[in-house]
């Protein structure tokens, strides 16, 4: 159970005023809030364990090592990955995806194809295209229907033997849609081609396995599930992580390095060129045992009773539409009052203390689907409340007041 005024305590940003307001806090989506003890955990760091890591011998530089190798450690467990070396620690799901299309510019050759979905992140279209510019391969896009959900039959029709790789959210940022990975990754790996999910939006709200998925690549950012900035995690099998190549060069990444040739680290450091995000790859981990804490199940219970509250309330608003209303989807609300602009709502509703979210959220191709310029978007959390829906629902009323 989610004792919603301790959580509410934990999170000093939540006693904001904005606009003369309470905040309200619904674009969980872009980048969620911070408690306490993963901010004590950055103050702490630099007060008292800065040093560069896996390099000095003095006590300290080997003091702010273990607790870097901690938070890996506390990743690996979070995602059940098989081996420590398996996680590799990067600047965020973007980062992290772009390794992986980089590596792969190695491995593809002309007429290869590789499958998106129709509903991804603009991280997760644009390295793809790049890697087609590169290599001659081709995308293929999985449709989805009105309820934005991905037409599977579509994607069986797409699989082939020149599928090579397929790349799939786990849930969408714009509609919330859970989608079917454990299905997509099976029915890939029947043909041979390997799979990445990104799982930046899933990370919030669900607990990923990564072995029973059986997945080769997962990727998220540590913003999104209560940590800082600037980190992420590129989770990939021992055996696809050693036939991409490194992406960039420089220290930390080497073996050996002469003028005439330089041998490459093994895993995870082929990856880590350069000094990391150290103080945020610790607070990550502080973050994780947070959540882990409070329990995936709690926060999946409550999200979905907040879900299932919004939603009705929402709806109850004359001209109303939601984009994205598969059954199977976590908490957000994508929608447009009539023919309201929603970036109009959006900035009334600021006024009023609330935070959304409009526009095309990264993912223009969801956008012209449906033929809309955007979305409002709410995002909830576990820390949000009823009585903040209520807040939003009659900040709505007011703006379409005002707008029509
Ligand atoms: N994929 C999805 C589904 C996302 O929601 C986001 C963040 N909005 C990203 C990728 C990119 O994440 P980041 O900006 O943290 O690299």
């Amino acid at each position: 159970m989610i004792d919603i005024n301790k959580v509410r305590a934990d999170f000093p940003i939540l006693k904001q005023t904005i606009n003369g307001k309470p905040l309200v806090y619904l674009d969980n989506a872009a980048t969620g809030q911070k408690p306490q003890v993963v901010i004590d955990s950055i103050v702490n760091y630099y007060s008292t364990l800065n040093a560069n890591i896996h390099r000095g011998v003095h006590t300290l530089s080997q003091k702010a090592t273990d607790a870097y190798e901690l938070a890996r450690f506390k990743i690996q467990k979070h995602f059940n990955a098989k081996q420590n070396y398996e996680i590799i620690l990067t600047a965020g799901t973007t980062h992290s995806i772009n390794i992986v299309a980089t590596g792969f510019t190695t491995l593809l050759q002309k007429g290869d194809e590789i499958i998106v979905s129709a509903m991804e992140h603009h991280s997760n279209i644009v390295p793809w295209q790049m890697l087609c510019e590169r290599t001659g391969a081709i995308l293929k896009v999985i449709p989805m229907n009105l309820d934005g959900e991905l037409i599977m039959t579509a994607y069986d029709n797409l699989l082939s033997n020149k599928t090579k790789l397929v790349f799939v959210n786990h849930v969408s940022n714009a509609l919330g849609t859970i989608n079917p990975i454990k299905e997509i990754i099976d029915k890939a790996h029947k043909i041979g081609a390997a799979v990445l999910i990104d799982g930046a939006q899933a990370c919030p709200h669900i607990k990923p396995d990564v072995q029973a998925l059986d997945v080769d690549f997962y990727v998220a950012s540590a913003h999104k599930l209560c940590g800082p900035t600037g980190v992420g995690i590129l989770y990939g099998k021992e055996e696809w992580l050693n036939k991409l190549p490194p992406y960039q060069g420089g220290g930390e990444m080497i073996k050996q390095v002469t003028f005439e040739k330089t041998t490459y680290a093994d895993l995870p450091h082929k990856f880590e060129a350069g000094t990391p995000n150290i103080a945020g790859v610790i607070a990550f981990g502080t973050a994780l045992d947070y959540l882990n804490n409070l329990g995936f199940n709690n926060i999946a219970a409550y999200e979905a009773e907040l879900l299932d509250y919004a939603t009705k309330k929402l709806l109850q608003i004359e001209g109303l539409k939601i984009y994205g209303t598969s059954k199977s989807k976590t908490a957000v609300i994508s929608f447009n009052i009539g023919n309201i602009h929603p970036y109009d709502i959006g900035s009334i509703i600021d006024k009023l203390g609330i935070a959304v979210r409009t526009g095309h959220h990264c993912a223009q191709p969801i956008m012209d689907f449906y033929k809309i310029p955007g979305t409002v978007r709410a995002s909830f959390s576990f820390y949000n409340t009823f009585e903040e829906v209520d807040l939003l629902y009659n900040a709505l009323v007011k703006a379409k007041t005002m707008l029509s």
